[in-house]
């Protein structure tokens, strides 16, 4: 398939191929038709899969078919949970609509509101906004969604696990109720499912793969290793493998940056993203990594999320995540768009239940190494760490050190798995 074959304007066949894409993929292959017959649309799609073409392309061809108006109201409001993906998904819209006549801004917390304010009294067709500096802005009479003819929500699964429901309630009041809207989720929970027959109207439903078939594209790999020889390790791993660019997931915001700064010491350069870090600090690390003068990437699972690294050789579990989905959503940011990647993950004896419960997950073995001089401790319990165990692991390992913070539960019942996903999202 072809995306002139999708019926999309010759303005945007333009962009699409300048920015290099030769054919659609599975998510915009499903999803843009849909979208462009004015159909609500509800995708399964994470990071990746190109889910931002997915709905950018086909929103802008409706709103560039319609005549401008005079002072452009905002016609088209995408909601994304956290400021990065804000950024990444405006940066988009930005290039998808470089050949036409349409006006977008981008809006988020954590930065001065005056210029926001600026941009959008001077008329912009499409908003991308993330929740919370949205309302601060209407709540100040600077902005009206009355004449929203397209809402996108993105990630909705992420804007549920940080809490912003009642927020996405609100947005949906100030909003006209004839309008066409456009969910994407990862995952589908009771409650976004409960979340979308509240927006959607007679969705259609669009799926990329499955995320399983994700981790087959992955050459995944284990080492077992002492808790605290993991730094050692992980930096041989990255210094003689010569890794040029890897994303390293940490549990905690002062693991990442111990981890980063050890990196450091040790001659590569590195840097943290987390949750405790300024906005300014976020992007000047991202861009760094992305530019590639900085060769490790060191990230809490939220802060990672949707950010847009295409084609990322490795990626490295400096722990493992105690919810397993986490672990699919972190390897998924490699060997995107057919290049091969690869995810590994360092496993100490505390860690052995977790990769147990990933490997049921994805529904296979993940091949085990052991690296000369960083084994494994013969000693060590495998019993996880349990809330409030943070610094003293309960374990006999002479190497082991203080690096957990806590908060980890291996197996969680079904009705406890949420609120133990926002415990998580609020640590990082
Ligand atoms: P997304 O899932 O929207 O975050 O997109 C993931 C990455 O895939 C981004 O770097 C996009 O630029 C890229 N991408 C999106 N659509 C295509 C396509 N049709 N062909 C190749 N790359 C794409």
């Amino acid at each position: 398939m072809s995306f002139q074959s999708l019926g999309l304007s010759e303005a945007l066949l333009k962009a699409v191929s300048k920015k290099g894409y030769k054919t659609p993929s599975p998510i915009q292959q499903k999803a843009i038709p849909p979208v462009l017959e004015g159909k609500d649309v509800l995708a399964s799609a994470q990071t990746g899969t190109g889910k931002t073409a997915g709905f950018t392309l086909p929103l802008l061809h409706i709103l560039s078919e319609n005549p401008k108006q005079k002072f452009r109201p905002i016609r088209a409001l995408i909601l994304t949970p956290t400021r990065e993906l804000a950024a990444q998904v405006y940066a988009n819209v930005r290039e998808y609509s470089e050949f036409l006549n349409l006006r977008s801004a981008v809006i988020f917390g954590g930065v001065n509101q005056k210029p926001q304010a600026a941009t959008i009294r001077q008329g912009v067709d499409i908003l991308v906004a993330t929740p919370g500096r949205l309302l601060d802005l209407q709540s100040q009479g600077l902005l009206s969604l009355k004449r929203i003819e397209i809402f996108v929500l993105d990630e909705a699964d992420r804007m549920l696990d940080m809490g912003f429901l009642r927020d996405i309630q609100k947005v949906i009041n100030s909003m006209p109720d004839k309008r066409q809207n456009l969910m994407f989720s990862a995952t589908f929970s009771k409650d976004i499912k409960k979340l979308a027959h509240g927006i959607l109207n007679h969705p259609v439903q669009v799926e990329a793969t499955p995320e399983n078939t994700t981790v087959e594209a992955i050459t995944q790999k284990v080492y077992r290793v002492a808790k605290g020889k993991k730094t050692g390790l992980i930096i041989k791993l990255i210094s003689e493998g010569n890794w040029k660019q890897v994303l390293v997931f940490t549990r905690t915001k002062h693991g990442a940056n111990r981890l980063c700064e050890k990196m450091v010491k040790s001659g590569i350069t590195a840097a943290a993203i987390h949750g405790n870090k300024s906005q300014g600090a976020r992007t000047k690390a991202l861009s760094g990594f992305k530019s590639g003068r900085v060769r490790v990437l060191v990230a809490t699972d939220i802060a990672a999320r949707g950010l847009d690294i295409p084609l990322l050789p490795h990626v490295i579990n400096f722990e493992l995540p105690n919810i397993s989905e986490d672990y699919v959503h972190r390897i998924g940011r490699t060997g995107r768009a057919g290049a091969n990647g690869q995810a590994i993950s360092l496993v100490s004896a505390d860690e052995t239940s977790f990769l147990r419960n990933i490997e049921k997950l994805i529904g296979e073995k993940i091949e085990v190494e052991i690296v000369e001089g960083f084994e494994p401790d013969p000693n060590a319990s495998t019993e996880p760490i349990k809330p409030g165990q943070n610094r003293q692991p309960r374990n006999k390992s002479r190497n082991s050190n203080s690096n957990n913070s806590g908060g980890n539960r291996n197996s969680r019942s079904r009705s406890n798995k949420n609120n133990s996903r926002r415990r998580n999202d609020r640590r990082n």
